[in-house]
Protein backbone atom coordinates (compact mmCIF):
# COMPACT_ATOMS: atom_id res chain seq x y z
CA UNK A 1 0.00 0.00 0.00
CA UNK A 2 1.44 3.36 -1.12
CA UNK A 3 1.70 5.57 2.16
CA UNK A 4 -0.06 9.26 2.60
CA UNK A 5 2.10 11.81 2.61
CA UNK A 6 1.37 15.45 3.64
CA UNK A 7 4.56 17.58 4.06
CA UNK A 8 2.80 21.32 3.97
CA UNK A 9 0.32 22.13 6.99
CA UNK A 10 -0.44 24.86 9.09
CA UNK A 11 -1.78 25.68 12.77
CA UNK A 12 -3.22 28.37 15.02
CA UNK A 13 0.52 29.01 15.81
CA UNK A 14 0.56 30.54 12.53
CA UNK A 15 -2.20 31.54 10.25
CA UNK A 16 -4.03 28.32 10.75
CA UNK A 17 -7.50 27.42 11.80
CA UNK A 18 -6.38 24.20 14.05
CA UNK A 19 -4.84 24.03 16.99
CA UNK A 20 -1.31 21.81 15.95
CA UNK A 21 -2.93 18.40 17.94
CA UNK A 22 -6.36 19.27 16.05
CA UNK A 23 -4.24 19.05 12.80
CA UNK A 24 -2.95 15.61 14.15
CA UNK A 25 -6.27 14.69 14.71
CA UNK A 26 -7.61 15.60 11.57
CA UNK A 27 -4.80 14.44 9.30
CA UNK A 28 -5.09 10.58 11.43
CA UNK A 29 -8.48 10.69 10.48
CA UNK A 30 -7.70 11.51 6.81
CA UNK A 31 -5.62 8.12 6.93
CA UNK A 32 -2.79 10.64 6.54
CA UNK A 33 0.53 8.67 7.35
CA UNK A 34 3.44 10.90 7.32
CA UNK A 35 2.78 14.84 8.47
CA UNK A 36 4.79 17.75 8.76
CA UNK A 37 3.68 20.70 10.42
CA UNK A 38 5.49 23.45 8.54
CA UNK A 39 3.74 27.01 10.27
CA UNK A 40 5.26 29.91 9.31
CA UNK A 41 8.36 31.06 10.56
CA UNK A 42 7.75 29.37 13.67
CA UNK A 43 8.04 25.71 15.24
CA UNK A 44 6.15 26.42 18.12
CA UNK A 45 3.44 23.86 17.73
CA UNK A 46 5.57 20.90 17.10
CA UNK A 47 5.77 19.79 20.69
CA UNK A 48 1.89 19.57 20.94
CA UNK A 49 1.69 18.01 17.50
CA UNK A 50 4.26 15.18 18.50
CA UNK A 51 2.07 14.78 21.73
CA UNK A 52 -0.79 14.59 20.01
CA UNK A 53 1.05 11.77 17.45
CA UNK A 54 2.09 9.82 19.86
CA UNK A 55 0.60 6.33 19.38
CA UNK A 56 -1.44 7.10 16.91
CA UNK A 57 0.61 5.84 13.84
CA UNK A 58 1.06 8.76 12.19
CA UNK A 59 4.77 9.92 11.84
CA UNK A 60 5.40 13.58 12.47
CA UNK A 61 8.11 15.44 10.54
CA UNK A 62 9.42 18.82 12.21
CA UNK A 63 9.22 21.56 9.84
CA UNK A 64 8.82 25.46 9.53
CA UNK A 65 8.18 27.56 6.42
CA UNK A 66 10.34 30.13 6.21
CA UNK A 67 9.68 33.71 4.65
CA UNK A 68 12.28 34.86 2.21
CA UNK A 69 13.28 37.72 0.37
CA UNK A 70 14.67 37.08 -2.93
CA UNK A 71 15.55 40.28 -5.76
CA UNK A 72 12.44 41.80 -4.73
CA UNK A 73 10.22 39.06 -3.97
CA UNK A 74 8.75 36.87 -1.13
CA UNK A 75 9.44 33.21 -1.62
CA UNK A 76 8.75 30.40 1.10
CA UNK A 77 11.38 27.83 1.83
CA UNK A 78 10.06 24.66 3.64
CA UNK A 79 12.57 23.18 6.68
CA UNK A 80 11.64 19.64 6.64
CA UNK A 81 12.46 17.13 9.65
CA UNK A 82 14.86 19.52 10.93
CA UNK A 83 16.06 19.79 15.11
CA UNK A 84 13.69 22.86 16.35
CA UNK A 85 15.79 23.19 19.25
CA UNK A 86 19.27 23.98 16.95
CA UNK A 87 20.20 27.34 18.12
CA UNK A 88 21.03 28.91 15.00
CA UNK A 89 17.42 28.19 13.50
CA UNK A 90 15.62 29.29 16.84
CA UNK A 91 17.42 32.48 16.72
CA UNK A 92 16.87 32.88 12.89
CA UNK A 93 12.98 32.32 13.49
CA UNK A 94 12.80 34.35 16.34
CA UNK A 95 14.16 37.11 14.31
CA UNK A 96 11.54 36.60 11.57
CA UNK A 97 8.97 36.49 14.23
CA UNK A 98 10.08 40.34 15.29
CA UNK A 99 10.17 41.19 11.84
CA UNK A 100 6.44 39.79 11.47
CA UNK A 101 5.76 41.98 14.33
CA UNK A 102 7.09 45.14 13.51
CA UNK A 103 5.20 44.49 9.92
CA UNK A 104 1.96 43.77 11.42
CA UNK A 105 2.51 47.35 13.21
CA UNK A 106 3.29 49.33 10.25
CA UNK A 107 0.44 47.59 8.42
CA UNK A 108 -2.04 48.63 11.26
CA UNK A 109 -0.48 52.07 11.12
CA UNK A 110 -1.16 52.09 7.18
CA UNK A 111 -4.90 50.73 7.36
CA UNK A 112 -5.17 53.23 9.86
CA UNK A 113 -4.50 55.97 7.64
CA UNK A 114 -6.92 54.60 5.33
CA UNK A 115 -9.70 54.87 7.81
CA UNK A 116 -9.63 51.45 9.09
CA UNK A 117 -9.28 51.73 13.52
CA UNK A 118 -8.13 49.17 15.30
CA UNK A 119 -6.65 46.34 12.75
CA UNK A 120 -3.69 45.56 14.38
CA UNK A 121 -4.73 44.95 18.19
CA UNK A 122 -7.42 42.73 15.66
CA UNK A 123 -4.95 40.94 14.22
CA UNK A 124 -2.84 40.78 17.64
CA UNK A 125 -5.66 39.40 18.80
CA UNK A 126 -6.50 36.53 16.43
CA UNK A 127 -2.76 35.50 16.34
CA UNK A 128 -2.80 35.40 19.88
CA UNK A 129 1.00 33.71 20.71
CA UNK A 130 1.66 32.70 17.25
CA UNK A 131 3.41 34.13 14.38
CA UNK A 132 1.73 37.34 13.35
CA UNK A 133 0.31 37.18 9.27
CA UNK A 134 -1.35 38.84 7.03
CA UNK A 135 -4.07 36.67 6.87
CA UNK A 136 -5.10 37.61 10.83
CA UNK A 137 -5.94 41.36 9.06
CA UNK A 138 -7.35 39.48 6.69
CA UNK A 139 -9.61 37.68 8.46
CA UNK A 140 -10.24 40.65 10.44
CA UNK A 141 -11.30 43.03 7.58
CA UNK A 142 -14.29 39.92 6.84
CA UNK A 143 -15.21 39.70 10.47
CA UNK A 144 -15.65 43.42 10.47
CA UNK A 145 -17.82 43.36 6.77
CA UNK A 146 -14.92 45.15 5.32
CA UNK A 147 -14.35 42.45 2.52
CA UNK A 148 -16.02 39.35 1.24
CA UNK A 149 -13.45 36.65 1.87
CA UNK A 150 -9.72 36.45 3.10
CA UNK A 151 -9.05 36.37 -0.43
CA UNK A 152 -10.57 39.80 -1.29
CA UNK A 153 -9.05 40.87 1.76
CA UNK A 154 -5.48 39.99 0.44
CA UNK A 155 -6.64 41.61 -2.90
CA UNK A 156 -7.92 44.85 -1.88
CA UNK A 157 -5.47 45.42 0.88
CA UNK A 158 -3.04 43.85 1.61
CA UNK A 159 -1.05 42.46 -1.53
CA UNK A 160 1.75 45.06 -3.20
CA UNK A 161 0.29 48.09 -3.85
CA UNK A 162 -2.51 48.06 -1.74
CA UNK A 163 -3.02 50.54 1.08
CA UNK A 164 -2.47 47.78 3.80
CA UNK A 165 1.10 46.23 2.24
CA UNK A 166 3.95 46.84 3.94
CA UNK A 167 7.39 45.09 2.28
CA UNK A 168 9.47 43.43 4.77
CA UNK A 169 13.40 42.60 4.44
CA UNK A 170 13.07 38.81 5.37
CA UNK A 171 16.06 36.26 5.63
CA UNK A 172 17.83 36.23 2.17
CA UNK A 173 17.89 33.09 0.64
CA UNK A 174 21.61 31.28 1.90
CA UNK A 175 20.84 32.33 5.27
CA UNK A 176 17.59 30.43 5.20
CA UNK A 177 18.64 27.27 3.88
CA UNK A 178 21.80 27.85 6.11
CA UNK A 179 19.52 27.74 8.81
CA UNK A 180 17.51 24.56 7.67
CA UNK A 181 20.57 22.84 7.65
CA UNK A 182 22.26 23.73 10.86
CA UNK A 183 18.96 22.25 12.25
CA UNK A 184 19.46 18.82 9.82
CA UNK A 185 17.22 19.62 7.81
CA UNK A 186 15.82 19.44 4.22
CA UNK A 187 15.24 22.95 2.70
CA UNK A 188 12.35 22.81 -0.14
CA UNK A 189 11.18 25.21 -2.61
CA UNK A 190 7.20 25.69 -1.71
CA UNK A 191 4.95 26.30 -3.84
CA UNK A 192 6.64 27.39 -7.11
CA UNK A 193 3.69 28.76 -9.18
CA UNK A 194 2.80 31.16 -6.02
CA UNK A 195 5.56 33.58 -7.50
CA UNK A 196 4.80 34.34 -11.24
CA UNK A 197 8.11 33.80 -11.92
CA UNK A 198 9.20 33.65 -16.06
CA UNK A 199 11.16 30.40 -17.33
CA UNK A 200 14.06 32.30 -17.42
CA UNK A 201 13.76 33.45 -13.42
CA UNK A 202 12.57 30.48 -12.38
CA UNK A 203 15.95 28.92 -13.55
CA UNK A 204 17.86 31.61 -11.81
CA UNK A 205 16.06 30.88 -8.71
CA UNK A 206 16.66 27.03 -8.94
CA UNK A 207 19.82 27.60 -9.93
CA UNK A 208 20.78 29.44 -6.88
CA UNK A 209 18.52 27.79 -4.49
CA UNK A 210 20.94 25.03 -5.28
CA UNK A 211 24.10 26.37 -5.09
CA UNK A 212 22.82 27.59 -1.34
CA UNK A 213 22.28 23.97 -0.56
CA UNK A 214 18.58 23.44 -1.21
CA UNK A 215 17.56 19.98 -2.11
CA UNK A 216 13.96 19.97 -3.04
CA UNK A 217 10.55 20.94 -4.45
CA UNK A 218 7.29 21.16 -3.68
CA UNK A 219 6.33 19.40 -7.03
CA UNK A 220 2.74 19.01 -5.69
CA UNK A 221 0.70 21.56 -3.95
CA UNK A 222 -2.71 22.00 -2.78
CA UNK A 223 -3.31 25.13 -4.14
CA UNK A 224 -1.48 24.69 -7.75
CA UNK A 225 -3.94 24.15 -10.80
CA UNK A 226 -3.48 20.42 -12.04
CA UNK A 227 -1.44 20.75 -14.42
CA UNK A 228 1.41 22.64 -12.97
CA UNK A 229 2.29 19.28 -11.47
CA UNK A 230 3.89 18.44 -14.69
CA UNK A 231 5.90 21.50 -15.42
CA UNK A 232 7.30 21.13 -11.82
CA UNK A 233 8.23 17.85 -11.85
CA UNK A 234 10.32 19.02 -15.52
CA UNK A 235 11.84 21.42 -12.86
CA UNK A 236 12.66 18.53 -10.27
CA UNK A 237 14.74 16.77 -13.15
CA UNK A 238 16.28 19.02 -14.84
CA UNK A 239 18.09 20.76 -11.49
CA UNK A 240 17.90 17.48 -9.99
CA UNK A 241 15.78 17.91 -6.89
CA UNK A 242 13.93 15.93 -4.52
CA UNK A 243 10.20 15.76 -4.99
CA UNK A 244 8.27 17.14 -2.56
CA UNK A 245 4.14 17.21 -1.82
CA UNK A 246 1.78 19.34 0.43
CA UNK A 247 -1.82 20.18 0.22
CA UNK A 248 -0.46 23.75 2.42
CA UNK A 249 -3.44 23.27 4.41
CA UNK A 250 -4.98 25.92 7.48
CA UNK A 251 -8.13 25.09 8.03
CA UNK A 252 -11.71 24.52 6.86
CA UNK A 253 -12.02 28.01 5.35
CA UNK A 254 -10.47 26.20 2.50
CA UNK A 255 -13.64 23.98 1.34
CA UNK A 256 -11.73 23.22 -1.71
CA UNK A 257 -8.73 21.31 0.25
CA UNK A 258 -8.59 18.53 1.98
CA UNK A 259 -5.95 17.56 4.06
CA UNK A 260 -3.66 14.60 2.90
CA UNK A 261 -5.53 14.43 -0.20
CA UNK A 262 -2.86 14.84 -3.39
CA UNK A 263 -2.51 13.35 -6.42
CA UNK A 264 0.73 10.79 -6.36
CA UNK A 265 4.14 12.13 -7.06
CA UNK A 266 5.62 11.07 -10.88
CA UNK A 267 6.89 7.82 -10.44
CA UNK A 268 10.60 8.51 -11.59
CA UNK A 269 11.13 11.48 -8.87
CA UNK A 270 13.10 10.74 -6.16
CA UNK A 271 10.28 11.83 -2.80
CA UNK A 272 11.99 14.42 -0.17
CA UNK A 273 11.33 11.54 2.33
CA UNK A 274 14.11 8.87 0.99
CA UNK A 275 16.49 11.46 2.78
CA UNK A 276 15.04 10.73 6.29
CA UNK A 277 13.42 6.92 5.62
P1 LIG B 1 2.45 36.54 5.42
O1 LIG B 1 3.50 35.47 5.49
O2 LIG B 1 2.02 37.01 6.76
O3 LIG B 1 2.83 37.66 4.50
O4 LIG B 1 1.14 35.88 4.82
C1 LIG B 1 1.22 34.96 3.77
C2 LIG B 1 0.04 34.04 3.89
O5 LIG B 1 -1.14 34.73 3.52
C3 LIG B 1 0.11 32.86 2.98
O6 LIG B 1 0.77 31.79 3.58
C4 LIG B 1 -1.35 32.51 2.79
O7 LIG B 1 -1.78 31.72 3.89
C5 LIG B 1 -2.03 33.83 2.88
N1 LIG B 1 -2.35 34.43 1.57
C6 LIG B 1 -1.55 35.10 0.74
N2 LIG B 1 -2.21 35.55 -0.34
C7 LIG B 1 -3.49 35.14 -0.18
C8 LIG B 1 -4.69 35.29 -0.95
N3 LIG B 1 -4.71 35.97 -2.10
N4 LIG B 1 -5.81 34.73 -0.48
C9 LIG B 1 -5.81 34.06 0.69
N5 LIG B 1 -4.72 33.90 1.46
C10 LIG B 1 -3.58 34.43 1.04
MN1 LIG C 1 -0.28 30.97 5.41
MN1 LIG D 1 3.53 29.66 1.57
MN1 LIG E 1 2.16 27.36 3.73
Amino acid sequence: MTRRYDLHCHSTVSDGMLAPAAVVALACAQGVDVLALTDHDTTDGLAEARAAAAGSGLALIAGAELSVSWLGLTLHVLGLNLDEHEVTLAAGLARQRQARRERAARIGTRLAAHGIEGAFAAAEALAGAGSVGRTHFARHLVATGQARDVNDAFKRYLRRGKPGHVAVEWAALPEAIGWIRAAGGVAVLAHPARYELTATRMRVLLGEFKDCGGAGIEVVSGNQRPDALHHHAGLARQFGLLASCGTDYHGPEQTWLALGRLPPLPADLTPVWQTWE
